[in-house]
């Protein structure tokens, strides 16, 4: 909030304002840097199926490790790496090191990487899958993508033909976050997905809260409708396990699941002879 009285109220102001420009030019310029400097990170985080724990695969989650200022979460930063660009070469190295180091992995798991809608709308975004893939050596179909849902990509043909050939390839397209943010049905009616993700803030409150968990109803009813399985985010109690499983939920990520940790971590996870923990 910003002081306007007497004369000084508009030096103040524009001091402010100067303030917050400069800052995030500054962001601007870290984010430009953040990638050729080697400051990003992949965190990696289990999604299970809910009938018995089984592992499917990992998300990955991206990590900036801003000089000077610590660990910045990626919701301070991916919507300014969105609006100055920076996100197409962050965007590219998190898919190409994801798809790398799931080729590694002694276990065929599928890898989940979050993808901006700038990227989907780059005129080469299906070569650059592609390229990945291949350089990487993973096939398509362990690869899934992460779409948010948003008001716009319902109106973006380009974006959705995009997908739509990706999708020809082998990989799987997930819609991330339904339920927390924008309406995204249309989307759903212009492009099928190959999982619904329904989002942290809804399974949150299912036990408490009527309405989210006639939400959580809803988002499965039309998951069986459309044949799109279902994960529920961000599932941090046994007794929220217990709920989605009531409710048909097939899949889930969350602290219970595993929280999201360097690759190394979950070394024992990931290797073939690996039975579950009783
Ligand atoms: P998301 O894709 O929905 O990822 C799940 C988020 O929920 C992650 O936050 C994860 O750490 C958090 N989470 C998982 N389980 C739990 C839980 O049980 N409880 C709670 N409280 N939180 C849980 P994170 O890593 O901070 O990422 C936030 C968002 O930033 C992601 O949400 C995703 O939309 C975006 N993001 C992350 N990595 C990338 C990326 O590489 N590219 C793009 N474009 N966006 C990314
Ligand atoms: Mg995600
Ligand atoms: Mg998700
Ligand atoms: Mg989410």
């Amino acid at each position: 909030s910003v002081k306007r009285d007497g004369r000084n109220g508009t030096a103040f102001y524009s001091r402010s304002m100067d303030e917050v420009a400069r800052q995030r030019s500054a962001l601007e310029n870290d984010l430009r840097l953040a990638t050729p400097r080697g400051e990003l990170e992949l965190y990696w985080q289990p999604q299970r199926l809910v009938a018995d724990d089984t592992l499917i695969g990992f998300e990955a989650l991206l990590r900036w490790h801003r000089p000077g200022r610590g660990d910045m979460p990626p919701e301070d930063f991916v919507p300014t790496a969105e609006s100055s660009g920076a996100i197409l070469p962050i965007g590219a190295w998190v898919l190409r090191t994801a798809c790398t180091e799931a080729a590694k992995w002694p276990r065929p798991l599928r890898v989940s990487v979050n993808i901006s809608v700038v990227q989907l709308q780059q005129k080469d975004f299906v070569e650059q899958i592609q390229a990945v893939l291949k350089d990487a050596g993973l096939p398509a179909a362990r690869l899934e993508l992460e779409i948010r849902e948003g008001v716009l990509l319902s109106e973006q043909e380009d974006a959705i033909l995009a997908l739509k050939t990706v999708q020809g390839l082998g990989v799987r397209v997930a819609l991330d976050d339904f339920g927390s943010g924008h309406a995204a049905l249309g989307m759903l009616r212009s492009f099928s997905f190959d999982r619904l993700h329904i989002g942290r803030s809804v399974v949150k409150d299912m036990s408490r809260d009527a309405g989210s968990l006639a939400m959580m109803r809803a988002i499965m009813g039309l998951g069986r409708g459309l044949k799109m399985p279902v994960l529920a985010e961000g599932v941090e109690s046994p007794d929220q396990l217990k709920a989605l499983r009531l409710e048909g939920c097939e899949l889930y990520q969350g602290y219970l699941g595993g929280r999201p940790e360097p690759v190394a971590a979950y070394r024992r996870l990931l290797q073939p002879a690996h039975s579950p923990a009783c």
